[in-house]
């Protein structure tokens, strides 16, 4: 078998757990695998330069940042070699460059085009364990390109599937994927299974286990994906496609805080008004994701959307400079809560046993949206951990059924 396996940060914090990841990988080997190994930076490493850049220059040049940021990863995975040929066992540590993986030129947050897998089949003929940077790229001008944070997760997807591995495993420092964070739920179970679609919606909702370029990636090529705990032997949670049996009606709730409501009343009814709106944002590269349009009345009409925190103040900027209208309210103390899950395209009033839950908890609706596996209101921050308890005793989601 050739199996990818992916460390996080804490997983490689220190030197007694970088011993502790290189002797599961030396273990694998052992039992007559071919082992690529992908690393992020340790510790909190990269947070550590990016304050180093801001001390120099508040406003670093991305190209520079890219070539510093690079060099967490490459520390940790030049240690880990070490750490294994102190073992005794076969090493080399590649870096983006030796490797070539190749990305578009755009700094801070490159996209992976095309890996070479030569010098890595090489060095695995040569039974080496072959240790490579995560989160890290080359572009077309030669010079280093980062994946945007958390980016270690889709540099080992996309080696898993560039070459061809039986399977993918991701370890972090939880046992797997929850039904909600266990910080916040305290009846919180570990998930078994989940599927890539299911996974998406968790990660882009902010559950904060997989970079949701990843799971994207490991759907579009068919690749195994495990996440799993690197300081324990558990199990953890298989990412794959769902069979009908396996899914779920609803296998978690996420909660996102950051998003902001931007109320846009007294807008004209009448055609393109909507797309001005959405046409000006688009252009200054606002993200909006959920939309509400009132039904029009006496010739006018109201528009509410949500973005990130970050975002609102500058939405609405632009549209008291570009449109007609009577008033505009930004709200941000508002979150996402959402429940998630492949089995609910087939079974009805999943959405409402939903709204039961907050009603019975005397929480709020400002919004709704739906996708096929996805329902995600709109709710008060202050209200987000009540609300998520709330959902999960609901669907009872604590109890292995
Ligand atoms: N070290 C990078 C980061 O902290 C990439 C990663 O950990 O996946 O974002
Ligand atoms: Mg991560």
């Amino acid at each position: 078998m050739l199996i990818v396996k992916k460390f996080g940060g804490t997983s490689v914090g220190n030197r007694d757990r970088i011993f502790n990841v290189a002797g599961r990988c030396v273990e694998e080997y052992k039992k007559g695998n071919d082992v690529v190994v992908v690393l992020s930076a340790m510790g909190k490493y990269t947070d550590v330069l990016i304050d180093m850049a801001k001390e120099i220059n508040p406003n670093p040049p991305k190209r520079e940042m890219d070539m510093l940021l690079t060099t967490g990863e490459q520390q940790s995975v030049a240690l880990m070699a070490m750490a294994m040929a102190s073992m005794g066992v076969p090493a080399v540590s590649l870096n983006a460059f030796q490797v070539a993986m190749h990305t578009t030129s755009t700094y801070s947050n490159a996209r992976i085009k095309r890996i070479d897998t030569e010098r890595i089949r090489n060095e695995i003929e040569q039974h080496k364990i072959v240790i490579i940077t995560g989160f890290q790229g080359i572009n077309k001008y030669d010079d280093y390109t980062t994946l945007g944070r958390g980016g270690s997760d889709t540099t080992a997807v996309a080696l898993a599937a560039a070459l061809h591995a039986d399977l993918c495993e991701i370890y972090t420092d939880v046992d797997g994927v929850y039904t909600a964070d266990p910080r916040k739920v305290k009846s919180a179970r570990k998930l078994d299974m989940v599927t890539y679609d299911e996974m998406l919606e968790l990660a882009t909702l902010g559950a904060g286990v997989l970079h949701n370029r990843s799971v994207e990636l490991a759907k579009k090529y068919g690749v195994q994906m495990v996440v799993r705990s690197s300081l324990n032997t558990n199990e953890g949670t298989i990412v794959k496609e769902g069979n009908k049996m396996e899914k779920m009606i609803v296998s978690g709730v996420a909660a996102d805080p950051d998003a902001a409501r931007v109320a846009v009343i007294g807008l004209k009814d009448e055609p393109g008004v909507a797309f001005k709106l959405f046409n000006e944002l688009a252009k200054h590269n606002i993200n909006i994701d959920m939309i509400l349009q009132s039904v029009g009345r006496h010739g006018t009409k109201d528009i509410t959307f949500t973005c990130s925190d970050e975002d609102a103040d500058e939405a609405a900027e632009l549209i008291k400079a570009k449109m007609d209208f009577e008033s505009i309210d930004v709200n941000k103390d508002v979150a996402k809560v959402s429940i998630v899950g492949a089995g609910m395209q087939s079974n009805a009033g999943v959405a409402a046993k939903m709204f039961e839950a907050l009603y019975d908890s005397n929480i709020n609706i400002r919004m709704i949206s739906t996708s096929e596996i996805r329902v995600t209101v709109l709710i008060n921050a202050s209200e987000t951990e009540r609300a998520m308890n709330a959902i999960h005793d609901k669907f009872d989601l604590g109890s292995d059924k």
